[in-house]
């Protein structure tokens, strides 16, 4: 899985800035947040699923996934 970093997102448990990524499923993508060690808790986050065709593109799902955090997870 790529990530990338997620400007504003914040885990809940310790603060650290959250790394968020697309995880392939048969018909889409899981979006999916992690708060990476050492500088966090290593916790992931499951924030919802992008239907394939919903989507333009591969980059549209992530745009999908970075607003999916906006606000917080
Ligand atoms: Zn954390």
């Amino acid at each position: 899985m790529f990530v990338r970093k997620h400007l504003d997102a914040r885990c809940p448990y310790c603060g650290s800035p959250l790394y968020y990524g697309l995880k392939s499923e048969p018909t889409g993508w899981k979006a999916r947040y992690d708060c990476p060690e050492p500088e966090g808790c290593g916790r992931e986050f499951t924030v919802g699923r992008i239907d394939r065709a919903s989507v333009e593109s591969e980059d549209d799902a992530y745009e999908r996934a970075r607003r999916l955090g906006d606000g917080g997870i």
